[in-house]
């Protein structure tokens, strides 16, 4: 089902299909909360019968880039504001406080600021306004994706094209990659199947994470009814992407534009606020894979992170950049110091450069071996690995033997890492095949059997378009 039919460029999303009844009576339960909130009604069932799409009733559009946004600044720009409004820079922090910490979006809530100098922030057109989620799909299996529209788009980033909002997903009990986790992933999981029944899990019905509000609280999170014991947000770095992956659905779009600091990290606080998560004791992982290329929008990437880590306070550690292999982006980002960086995903996705060169063009300019060079500057801290992300393509880079190429691979490259393997989640007009489950299992233990750590990562929210690869579904229409 086209969801795109109810998206319009400028971020409007509301008036066709406030009509439309759910189908499903079993997404009411939460459904009936969120509109108790009056924020979010049913647009239609999304693209099964028994996932669910909500949409904001008071999305606030885009004003034409009037207004300056403080969020997305760091601490030494709020601090100049500050002087510029004749201030000292202790106001700064506190305004700090008020954006990373706090999450208000109304300069009047900023009560540790004086009311004239609230409104001289206002008068310089300084508004705390930060990316907000104005649609909501909710798959089966709890995962949620996000459509973000960001406020007061400077024209001038936009690459081409329209305004587009940012996808963002939500993913309680993460991806079973356990991609970004500080734990070692070996301990919950062990190499290999992450549960018994992964293989079949996009045909298998899964139980959603919903519990009644009065469910008792237990080790799990019952906030907002739901229950999860730790969550891994995937965040995006770009509206499409450039790099033209052949079996990715975002490559489809091209590059629309590059996200700033403050559209990278909000779409987090914006996650966060939602599941009213609290920052220092639950257990988040963030991981870059969402839209885009991280490497090819570095400066900003990276501006997202320090904001994340340092203002909003995540740890570096719970978070991890998926790259296609953009070498100077690897060399930039193992300049970084360890406080800030996030670990390293490598989209490795075939085992040799004949196949990643049909499959991936960008391995015709930076191919394997420059690729490992580039990672190998990468210093890591005790018990990183490095994760090579390998999407299985049926027939393409599944074949026999391809598991063993892959296997020396890894182990001549002589970096501690492990292999995320990720069976490739359809998309429309791509004339690639998921492989069968026999075939997926028959690769893990051919790897397995060579010694290499690999896991399997689920396809979460695939009946919302949320897996990998799938985030352009709404664009698309
Ligand atoms: N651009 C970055 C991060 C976003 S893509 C990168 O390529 O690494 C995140 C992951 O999704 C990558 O490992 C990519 O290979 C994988 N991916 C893309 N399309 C996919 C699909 N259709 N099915 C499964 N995985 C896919
Ligand atoms: Fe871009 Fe990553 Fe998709 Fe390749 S896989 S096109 S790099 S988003």
């Amino acid at each position: 089902m086209a969801t795109g039919a109810f998206r319009h460029p400028g971020g409007h999303l509301l008036h066709t299909a406030l009509a439309l009844k759910p189908r499903n009576p079993k997404g009411g339960c939460r459904l009936g909360e969120l509109r108790k909130q009056g924020k979010y009604s049913i647009l239609t069932p999304a693209m099964s019968p028994d996932s669910t799409q909500l949409v904001r009733l008071n999305s606030p559009g885009p004003d034409g880039g009037s207004r300056k946004p403080l969020f997305g600044l760091d601490a030494a720009a709020l601090a100049a504001i500050m002087a510029e409004c004749g201030e000292p820079v202790w106001r700064g922090r506190q305004l700090a406080e008020a954006l990373y910490r706090q999450w208000i979006t109304d300069i009047d809530a900023v009560t540790t600021l004086p009311q004239s100098l609230r409104r001289r922030l206002l008068e310089r057109g300084w508004e705390p306004a930060r990316p907000q989620i104005v649609q909501i799909f909710r798959s089966v299996d709890g995962t949620e994706r996000y459509l973000v529209e960001c406020p007061n788009r400077n024209p001038q980033d936009r690459v081409k094209g329209p305004a587009e909002t940012v996808e963002s997903v939500w993913m309680p009990e993460g991806d079973g990659g356990e991609t970004g986790d500080e734990l070692d992933p070996d301990s919950s999981n062990g190499p290999g199947w992450p549960r018994s029944g992964a293989l079949d899990s996009g045909k298998r019905k899964l139980t959603p994470a919903v519990l009644h509000e009065n469910s008792p609280v237990g080790p799990s999170k019952t906030r907002r009814g739901e229950a999860w014991n730790r969550a891994t947000i995937c965040v995006s770095s770009q509206v499409g992407c450039a790099v033209n992956c052949q079996f990715c659905l975002t490559a489809r779009l091209g590059l629309q534009r590059n996200l700033t600091a403050g559209e990278i990290a909000g779409q987090v606080v914006a996650v966060l606020e939602r599941h009213r998560v609290q920052v220092g004791s639950d257990r988040v992982n963030l991981v870059f894979m969402g839209m885009g290329e991280p490497f090819l929008n570095y400066a900003n990437f990276m501006a997202a992170v320090r904001l994340l880590v340092r203002q909003v306070g995540l740890s570096p550690r719970r978070m991890t950049v998926s790259t296609s292999g953009i070498v100077p982006g690897i060399e930039q980002f193992a300049q970084e110091p360890p406080e800030i960086r996030p670990r390293l995903a490598i989209s490795l996705n075939a085992p040799n450069n004949q196949v990643r060169g049909e499959i991936m063009p960008i391995n015709r300019k930076w191919p394997i071996e420059s690729l490992i060079d580039a990672v190998r500057q990468v210093p890591l801290r005790p018990r990183e690995r490095i994760t090579f992300e390998y999407v299985l393509l049926g027939g393409v880079t599944d074949r026999p033997g391809h598991a063993a190429q892959l296997a020396r691979l890894v182990r001549r490259s002589g970096l501690p890492a492990k292999v995320n393997l990720i069976a490739w989640n359809p998309g429309p007009a791509i004339p690639y095949a998921t492989p069968a489950p026999e075939a997926i299992e028959a690769f893990r233990s051919a790897l397995a059997a060579e010694g290499i750590p690999v896991y399997l990562r689920l396809p979460r929210g695939r009946d919302i378009y949320a897996a990998c690869g799938q985030l352009k579904r709404t664009l698309e229409g």
